[in-house]
């Protein structure tokens, strides 16, 4: 959670049209529901959410950086005249995606994973394919949006995910899941621009072997560029092909790796989870910035977002968010709240949560009519503390069914009760991990040098993942490789 305030109408318009359209990459012609300005708003009115869900990553290089290679990139493209725009968002996972319309996001976590700047335009070039080629226009047409966030998979009852998804409403484009056809073909374009711009994009197939790697490692979701290649095997020794064929057509007897110059880029990257944006520790959530504690109720999951932290219990029969509200008092950030989430007062009361001014307030949400007629739908319950801390409006809303809501009352309360004013000095001061760059001074093994830099033996394995290398390798003196320091 950051200093974002909420907004409950992020969600993006779709404008399904039907028209025919000329596809700009294979120049034949496409089913499109949408025209290009359609796509263009589509892409507008979705950025904010994005931002909003991600923040941007606050440092001006990196992003001047993917600025400028981007548009180079566009430049050579299939559709040079679409307006783009490329950010670094603030996020740890590794990922890239693009928007229709020209909108291309690359998260820190995959800047982390970039060894060199080809591998970087190699991923920069097959995401911009998805945009000239016109994938998720098509793929919109298709009607498979795909709901995800993590609460809201745990969640069982809809009314109750609807309620508290804040966070992920207008953000399901981004989780569209490609065809096989659609990736084959941006790894293609991801070769040719690439390689347009004088990059090698032989590094393009070898990112794709750091990505596998990490992945069995950690389990994480799959990154869009790897989300739907069931033989990856396959994938890489066919951009092998593709870049040996694109590198002659083009004459690119030079092609670019810029290895030192891209880690140069990414010395004092933030690296893993940012404790600044609040974290759990010992089923306690911490934030150093807005200088806040408060439990997280046992067994129960979490997710934290610049917008939202959000919890809930396995069985996902309730849930609980932390928001910021605007509004000058308590009652004028009651008063939005409950407009905002259609919610009808049952009763309030005026209190004080650790010495702090609160509100809390029982409110109902009524089934919608429509809903109704479909299907036998309960009433939701909430539980609000309002609560009034350094110029900001705090809200703690515990949901559940108006059934269920008995059961829950307890935890829900303790939990908002327990917010109090974080002093502690060791938690105030939490700073996050950043990758250091240091040169190699003399010839060695890849796990003695990350030993030498204070790798701890049960994070060699992902050092080596980072560094794109095995632990056995031998590292040549002078030359550069990551590690990480507070
Ligand atoms: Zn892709």
């Amino acid at each position: 959670m950051k200093k974002y305030i909420v907004s409950t109408s992020i969600a993006a318009v779709l404008l399904l049209f039907n028209s025919c359209a000329t596809n700009p990459v294979t120049g034949k012609r496409d089913i499109v529901l949408m025209s290009e300005e359609q796509e263009i708003a589509l892409g507008a009115q979705s950025d904010p959410a994005v931002l909003a869900q991600f923040g941007l990553y606050e440092d001006k290089a990196l992003q001047q950086f993917i600025q400028q290679k981007g548009q180079a990139m566009a430049a050579v493209s299939h559709r040079p005249e679409l307006k783009y725009d490329f950010k670094v968002v603030d996020s740890p996972v590794i990922n890239a995606f693009a928007l229709p319309g020209g909108y291309v996001y690359f998260t820190r976590g995959i800047m982390a994973h970039f060894n060199n700047e080809a591998q970087f335009a190699g991923v920069l070039g097959h995401e911009i394919g998805h945009i000239t080629a016109r994938h998720s226009v098509q793929q919109q047409s298709k009607a498979t949006l795909a709901q995800v966030g993590l609460i809201g998979a745990m969640v069982i009852s809809p009314e109750i995910a609807q309620l508290g998804d804040v966070a992920s409403q207008g953000l399901g484009l981004l989780f569209l899941k490609f065809g096989r056809d659609d990736e084959r073909e941006s790894d293609e374009l991801g070769v040719e621009y690439s390689t347009k711009i004088g990059y090698d994009a032989d590094e393009m197939a070898d990112f794709f072997l750091t990505l596998q790697r990490q992945q069995a490692g950690s389990g994480q979701a799959i990154p869009d560029f790897l989300s739907t290649h069931p033989n990856p095997g396959d994938r890489y020794t066919k951009v092998h092909e593709l870049a040996a064929a694109w590198k002659k057509k083009e004459n690119l007897t030079n092609a670019k790796v810029a290895r030192n110059d891209y880690l140069k880029r990414i010395d004092g990257l933030v690296y893993g989870e940012d404790p600044r944006q609040g974290f759990v520790e010992n089923s306690v959530f911490y934030h150093p910035e807005l200088k806040f504690r408060f439990p997280v109720p046992s067994g129960w999951g979490y997710q934290n977002t610049p917008q939202v932290f959000q919890m809930a219990p396995k069985d996902g029969s309730a849930m609980m968010n932390l928001m910021l509200v605007p509004g000058e008092t308590l009652e004028a950030a009651a008063q939005a709240l409950m407009q905002g989430f259609n919610l009808q007062p049952v009763e309030s009361k005026s209190t004080t949560v650790n010495g702090l001014p609160a509100l809390a307030i029982v409110a109902d949400q009524q089934p919608q009519q429509q809903a109704q007629q479909q299907q036998q739908q309960q009433v939701i319950r909430t539980l609000t503390y309002l609560i009034r801390y350094g110029n900001n409006n705090y809200s703690l809303m515990g949901i559940t069914t108006a059934d269920n809501f008995d059961n829950y009352f307890q935890t829900f309360s303790s939990t908002m009760q327990s917010f109090a004013e974080l002093k502690e000095a060791d938690k105030l001061n939490r700073k996050p991990e950043r990758i250091r760059i240091v040169t190699v001074p003399q010839t060695a093994t890849l796990s003695q040098i990350l030993q030498n830099n204070n790798i701890k033996q049960d994070r060699l394995e992902e050092f080596a993942i980072l560094n794109g290398m095995e632990l056995t390798d031998r590292v040549e003196k002078g030359t550069m490789v990551k590690v990480v320091s507070h």
